[in-house]
């Protein structure tokens, strides 16, 4: 049988030749010890042009544990530095991810990079194993599966396995691997290393890499390191109005987490939001709370301009200021178009600002669910008690809803036609910590059902799932207890 990685292609590789290998090791791999399938990604196979049935292949088994010796693979690490909290970190690099080659698809757009995170250790793992343990990377696989289905620009993820090998965090745990997926790698922190090495000439060779490969479009135009820039402020500002609408806290916002063509990257102690709480803080590491939730907005604009300060070889200041100042503008308007239609207004007017911020901070103050409220407010109606009992403060409630009534009313929509509105935007399902903990749990015993079955609800995420309907309701007291820190 052929294997996918037959069409992989090692194109990045020459690219960087002539600059001397400064932006990559060639790697080996660490197999892992009696590795077993967790969970494959039959929707990502297909849209990769990859036979779901080959990835239940014991070839693939060999090669998703690290066993690279019959397939068509040449493993590499790729360096960068980065911020980290805020403090310059110095060099870092793919400490246990490794890149096997690029996938090219049939509809022209950029190739994939199939990443084999958890692998073993490579030469930027510095004092570290190079593993992953089978807890964050159930976490890693499902989260990025669930941004996806909520239709947020992400990684992807093809393939979870666990093993027998022992890994040493605070206890031992099973090493894990899983396939990471994305059109660009390419992080903030990977043209900072180059920039504060003063190296301009690989600055510049990582830019033309990242045109040539996502936007060959611009390969010809004067301004192009300009348009690179100016897409990746366009498109953080759309990812991190997506996160706070759905209520997700990344938690290590850090320069070396952030991509160059705006993908939701490095699931690590992220968090969604279960009661409405802009304070949240959901990496347990962070006790000042730099990557709060209501903080990602203005981190995000934090690390663009520590992109555009590496990119000075490239781009005038003054178009780097250009760029940096659609960032506000940008965020605002998806935010306020997103949330009107949370609640199911055909068009954002300027009063209506007003209403959602009244909204969030009766949410705040009365801890009402933020999740659930949304997809129960499709269900809105003068008469309709269970979205007012929802709060404490049933007055301000009251209040609030009478402005809301009157502007629903200037609508010709039926409620019916507004709820079906409401409920494509608004999930029904997000990944609550405490839903996958319960898939770790399980895993943990070798039973596997639960991380597929997730997978699949979260990859529909505003569709019925009557076997998983308890997800749909409250977290459960013990969630609470739950924290999660950057150990992985
Ligand atoms: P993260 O917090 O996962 O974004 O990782 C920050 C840096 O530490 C990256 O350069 C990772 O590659 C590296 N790193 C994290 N965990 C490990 C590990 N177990 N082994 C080697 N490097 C690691
Ligand atoms: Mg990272």
């Amino acid at each position: 049988m052929t294997l996918f990685t037959d069409r992989l292609q090692h194109s990045f590789f020459d690219q960087f030749k002539q600059q001397g290998d400064l932006h990559l090791s060639p790697v080996l791999a660490a197999r892992l010890d009696n590795p077993v399938m967790v969970s494959t990604n039959p929707l990502l196979a297909k849209q990769l042009g990859i036979d779901p049935a080959e990835l239940e292949t014991p070839e693939m088994l060999e090669l998703m544990s690290g066993n690279f010796m019959t397939a068509n693979v040449k493993p590499i690490a790729l360096v960068y530095s980065g911020h980290q909290f805020g403090v310059w970190a110095g060099q870092l690099g793919d400490g246990r991810a490794m890149t096997l080659g690029e996938l090219p698809v049939a509809d022209n757009s950029a190739p994939w990079d199939i990443q084999l995170k958890g692998a073993g250790p490579t030469p930027y793992s510095r004092f570290s194993d190079g593993r992953a343990v089978l807890r964050s990377s159930i976490r890693e696989y499902l989260c990025s599966e669930a941004m996806h289905g909520l239709g947020i620009a992400t990684t992807r993820a093809l393939c979870l396995l666990d093993s027998q090998t022992q890994v040493y965090r605070e206890e031992i745990e099973s090493g894990a691997t899983v396939c990471r997926v994305a059109q660009s790698h390419i992080r903030f922190g990977s043209f900072e290393h180059f920039h504060y090495r003063s190296q301009p000439d690989s600055v510049k060779a990582l830019a033309d890499y990242v045109i040539q490969r996502n936007f060959p479009e611009w390969a010809d135009a004067d301004n192009k390191y300009y348009l690179m820039f100016e897409n990746c402020v366009i498109k953080t500002a759309k990812m991190i109005a997506q996160w706070q609408s759905v209520g997700f806290n990344h938690g290590v916002m850090n320069t070396d987490n952030m991509s160059i063509i705006g993908d939701t990257i490095d699931y690590g102690p992220f968090g969604f939001l279960d009661a409405y709480d802009p304070d949240h803080i959901c990496n347990h590491s962070d006790t000042n709370g730099r990557y709060s939730f209501k903080n990602q907005p203005s981190v995000g604009l934090w690390n663009l301009n520590a992109l555009a300060t590496s990119l000075t070889s490239l781009v005038d200041n003054e178009d780097l200021i250009r760029a940096l100042k659609q960032y506000e503008p940008e965020f605002l308007d998806q935010f306020r178009h997103i949330m009107a239609s949370k609640m199911g207004l055909e068009e954002y007017r300027v009063e209506d600002e007003q209403l959602i911020n009244q909204l969030l901070e009766l949410l705040h103050i009365n801890n009402v669910d933020y999740t659930i409220l949304f997809r129960t407010l499709g269900t809105f109606s003068d008469q309709n008690s269970s979205i007012r009992d929802q709060f404490l403060d049933r007055d301000g409630f009251d209040a609030w809803a009478k402005t809301y009534s009157a502007r629903l009313a200037q609508q010709r929509l039926t409620d019916a036609q507004r709820q079906q509105n409401m409920d494509a935007v608004n999930p029904k399902y997000v990944l609550r910590n405490y839903m996958a903990q319960a898939a770790i749990d399980a895993a943990q015993q070798g039973d596997y059902g639960e991380v597929n079955l997730l997978l699949e609800v979260l990859q529909s995420p505003f569709e019925e799932h009557p076997q998983t309907e308890k997800y749909a309701g409250l977290p459960p007291d013990w969630a609470d207890q739950l924290s999660v820190s950057c150990s992985s």
